[in-house]
């Protein structure tokens, strides 16, 4: 008989709930024991579901104030010296002070969770780190669950990769030094839960899927023998990728079992059901924990064949924790019908867990119902109009080679284009956004609501352009923008405006803390029925002699920032959005725009989690932004921004992009992220941020001097841009104009000593 479990479910609530509360909080709108009753009241709510779905192990030890690394941080009492905590419990002052800062401590670093799109606090070590258990969050935790009798799991990141996740703070220290210390602090916390009465540990080593160095691997051989010794059985947890190279290693510790993820990497199931011993638990994900489509039970019961004869030792479980998905898909009001029966959220894909598990433990028959239902699912997502569009299929299947190249080199484009541009040296410019002020933000929401017509929006719209194009003319800027203020976020504004994109009213998800966001949902073939944002372009260019820059959202980005379908590879929705892209820049230069940014901020992080797969990525999101780029002449000046922090590894394939211009976010790095486009002589123009937009600080114009002279040291000079670090959407006017009119002026006096 197989058993469910799950592995992890979201904690922000079906209405947001927590991030409300946690908001009040810091606003000192609600108290500590009130925000304490809202979380138990999530924690609760969230175990109900999860055992009215029939689980046989609930996760506890999921929840989180802010993020589930911190909360490991504060029950080990890993806390960086500068919070001053001196040992006993760590309170919510001290917890959030880590995760927020304070005057006078920075808060902790925060950073990707893998290739996800949750950010964590990194853990931080030196030479000194001592762990002690310091929080009861946990423990309490386990005895609510035990009072409100949920068969609870706890769940914690496993040793190993708390310590691989987190960051030695001091130069030359080797943090995996701290492994005994921290395992001592494993092993009391687990002898702790086994007098509770705990009867099953989760610990997941995601970083078993990523490249590891052979010490990494010792440390896990020196970990799990002393951690088994504790009383309670552990079950290892991977996800995110494939561990079948580890079974050798995995098989020898003393592990009561190892949790796989198929959907990620199905192959390894053969692997794991061949070589993992029988009287050890086989816990397989099998269902889509990372995106929101609904599971073909059929198809994944086929799949189940080759371990089904397991019996007790057979775990179903989604592929990882289900806190990369929104809550539950009945509260979705307003999508159609067929759209949604093609998905699940978190609540539904426990009733996929489970009704496979029934499946298998007593004949399909007695889940009949729900396997037509999945049936005509399937079916209808595999011949539906509205995923499959003939003409874009014909678009595709008639591309070749030369429709992802410019006509000429970029020497060739360049003179065309300053014949055109007449730019000076250092042409200033800004990254697309301006300050998304009240007036705007009311102005748009209004017009969403039905409360504002459309001739009111248009005019609001206007007049925010019409304002940013003055202000832009006053300060002296060379390539001005319209603004952004009909864009509420970069890539919703074009998925709404895109076929094949659908929105969801309540599909959010935790990024970090208190933020969530509601990713777009692509569903069907790409497509653009109309122009998108040629009017706005074209309107603004009216206004100004200057050359006025067109501004779209890459085809990377799109794609790395949606659900996206599972029914095709991820290359092939590239290639869709980048051809419709490819219309709308085509549309724009048609217009009468001449220089046109194509923002790809996201192709970095969609990097696989392993080296040998970079190329095979870095080739098709390259192909894709230079399908979207490729279409115009030689006189029309493609920009590309990014904002991140590390280049150098992708530099070939940026480089590859052939982006007449790429702006980039520099100014933190004091330009230093610079010196590896100088040392891959990176052939193409260059606008290295010249001061950082996250901060209301005024940079002085000797400041911005000084970095564009170190720039002009590795990059030649008639190949440098100055513009800020990123947009300035957050920004007010005060601050944007005296750091823009200092930019203009940095830039001047750089051509006077050129
Ligand atoms: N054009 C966008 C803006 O200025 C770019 C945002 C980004 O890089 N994330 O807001
Ligand atoms: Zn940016």
């Amino acid at each position: 008989m197989s058993k469910t479990h799950n592995l992890g479910f979201p904690r922000i609530g079906r209405e947001r709930q927590l991030k409300f509360a946690q908001e009040q909080f810091w606003r000192g709108e609600l108290s500590a024991a009130q925000l304490q009753d809202t979380a138990a009241t999530l924690r609760a709510q969230h175990w109900q579901w999860q055992r009215e779905a029939g689980l046989d192990w609930v996760p506890v030890g999921d929840f989180a104030l802010y993020d589930q690394v911190l909360n490991l941080t504060a029950l080990l009492g890993n806390v960086p010296a500068r919070y001053g905590f001196s040992g006993g419990e760590v309170g919510l002052d001290t917890y959030f002070a880590m995760a927020r800062g304070t005057a006078s401590a920075p808060a902790m670093e925060m950073t990707k969770w893998f290739d996800t799109n949750y950010h964590y606090i990194v853990p931080e070590f030196t030479a000194d780190s001592r762990f002690e258990l310091s929080s009861h969050a946990l423990f309490d935790e386990v005895q609510e669950a035990q009072a409100q009798s949920i068969p609870a799991k706890v769940v914690l990141l496993g040793p190993v990769s708390y310590l691989f996740l987190g960051k030695s703070k001091q130069a030359g220290f080797d943090r995996l030094n701290l492994l005994p210390r921290l395992l001592k602090a494993y092993a009391s916390l687990l002898l702790r839960l086994h007098g509770l009465g705990v009867q099953w540990v989760q610990l997941d080593e995601p970083i078993l899927a990523l490249d590891l160095d052979e010490p990494w691997l010792a440390a896990f051989q020196q970990a799990y023998p002393l951690l088994a010794e504790q009383g309670i059985p552990i079950l290892l947890a991977s996800y995110f990728g494939d561990v079948s190279r580890h079974l050798p290693l995995l098989t020898r510790l003393p592990l009561a079992g190892v949790h796989i993820d198929v959907v990620r990497a199905p192959e390894q199931l053969s692997v794991f059901a061949a070589q993992w011993p029988q009287d050890r638990v086989l816990s397989v994900g099998i269902v889509d924990g990372r995106n929101v489509w609904r599971a073909d039970l059929r198809q994944k019961l086929a799949q189940l064949s080759e371990v089904a004869d397991r019996g007790e030792q057979l775990w179903l479980a989604p592929s990882c924790s289900l806190l990369h998905v929104p809550v539950d898909l009945a509260a979705e009001q307003k999508l159609d019908a067929e759209l949604k029966s093609w998905l699940a959220f978190a609540r539904q894909k426990l009733d996929e867990v489970a009704a496979l598990s029934h499946a298998l433990n007593q004949g399909e028959s007695v889940v009949s119902a729900i396997l037509a239902d999945s049936d005509q699912a399937a079916a209808s997502r595999r011949s539906s109009t509205r995923i499959h569009n003939a003409a874009v299929a014909a678009r595709l299947a008639a591309l070749t080679a030369a429709d992802a190249e410019r006509d000429a080199p970029f020497a060739v484009r360049q003179v065309s284009q300053q014949a055109h541009l007449n730019l000076p040296a250092f042409p200033t410019t800004t990254i697309g956004s301006f300050p998304q002020t009240q007036d705007i933000r009311s102005a748009r929401a209004a017009f969403k609501r039905g409360e504002l017509d459309e001739a009111g929006y248009l005019a609001a719209m206007k007049s925010a352009i019409r304002l940013a194009v003055a202000k832009q003319e006053e300060l002296g800027l060379d390539v001005l923008v319209h603004g952004e203020a009909e864009r509420n976020d970069m890539v919703e504004y074009f998925g709404e405006q895109l076929s094949g994109y659908a929105f969801s009213q309540n599909g959010w998800v935790q990024s970090y803390g208190s933020r969530c966001v509601k990713p777009p949902l692509i569903f069907g073939d790409v497509s653009r029925p109309q122009a998108m944002t040629v009017a706005w372009s074209r309107f603004a260019q009216t206004l100004t002699a200057r050359p006025m820059k067109g501004m779209l959202t890459g085809p990377v980005t799109m794609l790395q920032w949606s659900f996206v379908r599972d029914d095709q590879p991820r290359a092939l929705t590239a290639r869709q959005i980048a051809l419709a892209l490819r219309d709308e820049v085509c549309d724009l230069e048609a217009a009468g725009i001449r220089v046109i940014q194509i923002d790809e901020p996201a192709i970095r992080e969609g990097l696989p989690l392993r080296r040998a797969d970079w190329d095979a990525y870095l080739q098709w999101a390259v192909e894709a932004f230079r399908l979207s780029a490729s279409g115009v002449q030689n006189e029309t000046q493609i920009h590309t921004h990014m904002c991140y922090s590390e280049f150098n590894d992708i530099l070939p394939s940026i480089a590859a992009m052939d982006a007449d211009v790429i702006t980039i976010e520099t100014s933190r790095s004091d330009m230093e992220l610079l010196d590896a486009f100088a040392a891959f002589n990176y052939p193409n123009d260059i606008g290295p941020g010249v001061y950082d937009i996250h901060s209301p600080r005024i940079p002085a114009v000797d400041e911005m001097v000084r970095l564009l002279e170190k720039a002009r040291q590795v990059i030649p000079a008639e190949r440098l841009w100055v513009n800020p670090d990123c947009g300035l959407k957050t920004r007010g006017w005060h601050e944007t104009e005296a750091a823009l009119r200092h930019m203009v002026q940095a830039a001047r006096q750089l051509r006077e000593t050129a």
